[in-house]
């Protein structure tokens, strides 16, 4: 029997494998080097929206990748459709490198995809990347736990797949950090909600554009105005929201500067970088 028919029998051991890939906020340099060496050593890449041009970049021109990212309202490949995708691409016995923005465990589906390809029989390895909470929060000079100010930091997607159902009455209680996903078109609720339940109108919030990129933005306000904020600065996706006092060490913690990016086109090149630049 050879190995394509062994394959081709659904609970067959398989050859191929999936690796889910965190490729962190968009710098390249915020890969992990485990990341980088799975993108460099897979057979296939599929990669979603998130994931920087910088990064696409690294992607080796002999390996087949293929886009399945979605928009908001705009589903490019459906996760059903992608599951069987993973499924199919490791049975043809090829090791995938599923590549995600962020981290593929928070608000990533990532444990969507691996119940689907374990329950396929398919071996599954994850690589961790750094999530936008904690790239944004870095790259603008928030600190999101910090001794004396905020002893908890809750991570909260403000998209619902049908409703959306947060507990605000904790979340304005809770006393610590909040960092809301996806919550850019959302920001009157979050504002309202949070204020209805007890939280001070004066809260700070920061606002983070593209976090972690050349193009970064940080707008910084209070808790009522963060909607006035979103429209008048016309904050683009995709964009984080950090509710929390640690926003007002911002001023004192900055570092990061879009001048070191203009100078240079890009952070100073990596290692790596340097080395396919100059192959
Ligand atoms: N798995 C990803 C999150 C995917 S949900 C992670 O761990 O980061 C997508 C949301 O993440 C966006 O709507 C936005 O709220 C946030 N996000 C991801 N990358 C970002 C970036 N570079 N700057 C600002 N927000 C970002």
């Amino acid at each position: 029997m050879t190995v394509e028919l062994l394959n081709t029998h659904p609970n067959a051991p398989t050859l191929g494998r999936v690796i889910l890939v965190g490729a962190g906020p968009g710098d390249p340099d915020l890969l992990t080097i485990k990341a980088l060496r799975v993108i460099e050593s897979s057979d296939f890449i599929l990669y979603d929206r998130l994931v920087s041009k910088e990064i696409i970049a690294l992607f080796p021109t002999k390996t087949p990748t293929m886009y399945v990212g979605k928009q908001k309202s705009n589903h490019s490949v459906p996760q059903d459709e992608l599951n069987d995708l993973l499924v199919a691409k490791a049975r043809q016995g090829l090791t995938v490198c599923r590549l995600k923005g962020g981290d593929s465990l928070i608000f990533g589906r990532g444990g969507e995809e691996i119940l689907k390809l374990k329950s396929a029989g398919i071996e599954v390895e994850l690589v961790p990347g750094i999530t936008a909470a904690s790239g944004c929060a870095s790259y603008a000079g928030i600190p999101l736990t910090h001794r004396g100010i905020s002893q908890g930091c809750t991570m909260v997607t403000a998209h619902g797949e049908k409703e959306l159902n947060l507990n605000w009455e904790h979340l304005a209680k809770i006393d610590h950090t909040l960092v809301f996903y996806m919550g850019l078109s959302k920001s009157q609720l979050i504002s309202t909600q949070l204020q209805i339940h007890g939280m001070s109108p004066t809260t700070p919030v920061a606002l983070i554009e593209n976090g972690c990129c050349p193009s970064q933005r940080v707008i910084r306000g209070q808790l009522h105005e963060l909607p006035l904020l979103a429209e008048r600065e016309i904050v683009q996706s995709p964009a984080l929201i950090i509710v929390g006092d640690v926003v007002n060490l911002a001023d004192q913690l900055a570092w990061f500067s879009n001048n070191e990016f203009s100078n240079a086109g890009l952070l100073p090149k990596s290692r790596h970088q340097i080395q396919k630049l100059s192959a």
